[in-house]
């Protein structure tokens, strides 16, 4: 439930009610906004309900948080946009995040060349999967640690902030060592032990949407990321399955407007999954950032026909600078500005 404060209620009021909060053993979550303070209390719906705080010193209002998702409902901070520090670069409430890189780590030269090609256009992170979750068992399932190592080099030389996917929680420890962001594959959006332990974690998140998901259980997979009190989760849009076949995925643009009236999180578009062609990759962007999102996600490749996984949809070296000016121009459509350090 929402506890909303009396704009002339004192620290000491508010700090009475989270303290009546944290004693039946939920967890308050503070938004203070220019006018009023309001107190989310999360936990057993039971010993919530049990608080009875209306009239209570300062308290305002009680009110229910109807969505059954509650960290990651917009109702929590009363419609303020959460706005992520990923090692220093903001994404959401404004600041618009393009993560640029190629679908996996193949070799050093690959991994260093777009790496520099990323920072050298100006883009906010680096992505590039270490380890890779792939439809056959006989593909080419990533370099693992060897690939892991390699992401730390690129950022060693470019400091870009990295986004890298995590599959098996037993990687974890050797996935912290270099992401700045875990990325969370949409196969893998309803893994919920995984989430809690990238939540655990306390790492930043990207939440790709389960490709045949509704909105509500991307935000009740992101739910379990929050719940372990890890507030840094970006929610990721990357096509879904429909009746369609005419290209890879259906990208569902209407999904960044509803998650964003439905939650305070910043919302990512991967267009390179959605439609799987470099020459609508472009459009996409540009339809994305106009539409408001907080950020894209895109495959880029040096050599895109020599690419392991993914080369038909990874943009060229060339023209990826001009890409980003055209997609930044239009995220000021959204009135959002490129996240940069
Ligand atoms: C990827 O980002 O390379 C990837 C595999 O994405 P998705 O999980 O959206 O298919
Ligand atoms: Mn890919």
């Amino acid at each position: 439930m929402m506890i909303v404060m009396k704009p002339s209620a004192t620290e000491d009021e508010i700090a009475a009610v989270v303290d009546r909060v944290e004693g039946v053993g939920a967890v308050a979550h503070l938004s203070r906004g220019e006018e009023v303070t309001v107190i989310g209390a999360v936990g057993d719906r039971e010993h919530v309900a049990r608080l009875e705080l209306e009239g209570s010193p300062g308290v305002a209002q009680v009110v229910p948080i109807l969505k059954p998702y509650k960290l990651a409902s917009a109702q929590l901070r009363s419609g303020q946009r959460s706005v992520l520090d990923i090692a220093g670069r903001r994404v959401g409430g404004g600041n618009f995040a393009m993560i640029a890189g190629p679908c996996t780590v193949e070799s050093r030269q690959q991994t260093l060349d777009t790496a520099h090609i990323v920072k050298d256009a100006g883009a906010t992170m680096f992505r590039g999967g270490a380890y890779k979750p792939r439809t056959s068992p006989y593909a080419f399932q990533g370099l693992g640690q060897e690939g892991l190592r390699l992401l730390a080099e690129a950022k060693e030389q470019t400091g870009l902030p990295v986004v890298t996917e995590l599959m098996d929680a037993r990687d974890l420890e050797a996935v912290l060592e270099v992401a700045d962001v875990i990325q969370v594959g949409t196969r893998n959006m309803q893994n919920y032990p995984l989430l809690a332990e990238i939540g655990r974690s306390g790492c930043p998140a990207l939440l790709k949407r389960g490709m045949s998901s509704t909105l509500e259980e991307l935000l009740m997979a992101a739910e379990y990321i929050l719940k372990e009190g890890n507030e840094r989760v970006m929610l990721c849009e990357r096509g879904i399955r429909t009746f369609e076949t005419a290209y890879r995925a259906t990208l569902d643009l209407t999904a960044v407007p509803v998650l964003k009236e439905l939650s305070h999180l910043p919302v990512i578009v991967d267009p390179s999954h959605a439609v799987g062609r470099r020459d609508l990759v472009g459009p996409l962007s540009l339809a994305a950032a106009a539409v408001g999102a907080d950020g894209i996600i895109v495959e880029i490749h040096p050599e895109p026909e020599e690419a392991i996984c993914d080369g038909p949809q990874a943009l060229r070296a060339d023209g990826f600078a001009d890409y980003l000016d055209q997609v930044q121009r239009a995220a000021a459509l959204a009135g959002n500005v490129l996240s940069a350090v």
